[in-house]
């Protein structure tokens, strides 16, 4: 009888979702996960959002993993950085760092009834395989920026950002 092959499993996006999934399939034997992310890392919105003042809106003992509490956050609600901070330190101490390909930005995802694989490509043309895969891929990463329409600038987007949803300046 054949070997059993690990199950392959791709992810994408390593924000907080991907991340949570990763070290979720670990805690179940699975080892062969790869976790395509189009950013430079672990984090999603907050390694993406870092416009002054960006901070949580729940307290951030709630808004970590129930199984990585930490007791000293600088505020009841924290600033991005330091909610980045965190994210990146989980992404280390559970091994999920090492899994992430960065500067993958994934444009499809194909399932043959044949293989019953999945082929997933990204935007540079490079291809992965994998048995399963699992979108994370968030989505508040478009910046949203209000329109005016009454301006002598005609259908120029506004500069300032309109919300929550908003993109804004990258200090990186
Ligand atoms: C400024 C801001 C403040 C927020 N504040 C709060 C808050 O206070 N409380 C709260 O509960 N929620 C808040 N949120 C919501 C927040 O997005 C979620 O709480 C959570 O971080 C989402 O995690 P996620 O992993 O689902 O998505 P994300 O954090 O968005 O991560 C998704 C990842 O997928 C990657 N990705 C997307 N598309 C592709 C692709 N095609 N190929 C490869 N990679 C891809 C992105 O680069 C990103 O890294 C806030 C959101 C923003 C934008």
């Amino acid at each position: 009888m054949a070997a059993e092959r690990d199950l392959e499993i791709l992810i994408i996006g390593a924000g907080f979702g991907g991340m949570a999934a990763a070290i979720e399939l670990q805690s179940h034997g699975l080892t062969n996960i790869t976790i395509l992310e189009r950013d430079s890392g672990v984090g999603g919105t907050w390694l993406q959002n870092s416009y002054p003042g960006a901070a949580c809106d729940v307290p951030s003992h709630m808004y970590s993993y129930s199984f990585a509490q930490r007791r000293d956050w600088s505020r009841l609600c924290s600033p991005q950085d330091e909610i980045l901070e965190y994210a990146q330190g989980v992404a280390r101490d559970y091994g999920v760092d090492r899994l992430v390909e960065p500067n993958v930005d994934v444009t499809g995802c194909a399932w043959d009834d044949d293989t019953r694989r999945w082929t997933v490509s990204a935007a540079d043309g490079r291809t992965w395989e994998a048995d399963a895969v699992i979108i994370a891929t968030g989505q508040l990463h478009h910046p949203a920026c209000s329109r005016s329409s009454s301006t002598s600038q005609g259908s120029r987007p506004a500069a300032a950002p309109s919300s929550r949803s908003s993109t804004s300046s990258r200090s990186r």
